[in-house]
């Protein structure tokens, strides 16, 4: 007997959101600006920075910085700033389908809260460039919760704010092995990666994904296959 599902929590930034590079020109101009990463080879910190995507940016300025949290919190300002001017030089995009993907599951009669490793001026600003204020019931950066992932508190604090029933009730994906490692640690009771971001299918895999799909068009279906949501058209 499976629980019936009522929320569902996206990732943004390479899940939801088109991100083609956007993040690490975002990281290379603000280690440009403020020197975060000069302590360490470049192609060092950018492979920290990859392999810890989809965790919270002052955790990785953090590390990159040597432990220096004021030199972080200037290079997590700089990064914010940086998206910024990226989003607008270049507009933001959706992963393909992802707008309807949403509706679908909206339609399906559950929530959908968006989370992110970015502060609330970046999560903002591409969800209002896109248009989602209204799509979506919530979006939630590490700021709204406690930690970044890969800590468990984005998917609580989205229970908590949709008041969802249980955590079994609560479905995550997301790109990232943090997005996975965060759903894991909640107990939510269906975690999926997707393959439109940053990590492959054995890393998603082996962060314990129930599933890894193409991208996040596959998810509703991933969930009535399951049985977690009843088989009904939509549309
Ligand atoms: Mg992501």
């Amino acid at each position: 007997m499976t629980t019936p599902l009522e929320l569902v929590i996206l990732d943004m930034a390479g899940t939801t959101v088109l991100d083609d590079g956007v993040v690490e020109q975002a990281f290379q101009r603000a280690a440009e600006r403020t020197g975060v990463a000069d302590r360490m080879p470049w192609d060092e910190a950018l492979d920290h920075v990859r392999v810890t995507m989809g965790q919270s940016k002052i955790d990785v300025f953090t590390h990159l910085s040597g432990g220096d949290v004021p030199a972080a919190q200037r290079a997590t300002a700089a990064f914010e700033g940086a998206y910024a001017e990226i989003v607008a030089e270049q507009g933001v995009s959706e992963i393909p389908g992802a707008a309807d993907a949403i509706q679908g599951l909206k339609d399906s009669g559950l929530k959908v809260v968006l989370t992110t490793g970015f502060a609330p001026v970046t999560r903002d600003a591409l969800i209002d460039g896109l248009g989602w204020q209204d799509l979506i019931d919530l979006a939630l950066s590490p700021v709204d919760a406690g930690r970044g992932r890969p800590a468990p508190d984005l998917v609580l604090a989205a229970l908590l704010r949709t008041q969802a029933s249980s955590v079994q009730a609560v479905a995550v994906a997301g790109d990232t092995v943090s997005d996975v490692e965060s759903g894991r640690r909640a107990g939510a009771g269906f975690v999926a990666g997707v393959l439109t971001g940053a990590h492959d299918r054995p890393a998603l895999s082996a962060a314990g994904a129930d599933a890894v799909l193409s991208d996040v068009t596959a998810l509703r279906g991933a969930l009535v296959q399951r049985e977690l949501l009843p088989l009904i058209t939509t549309s």
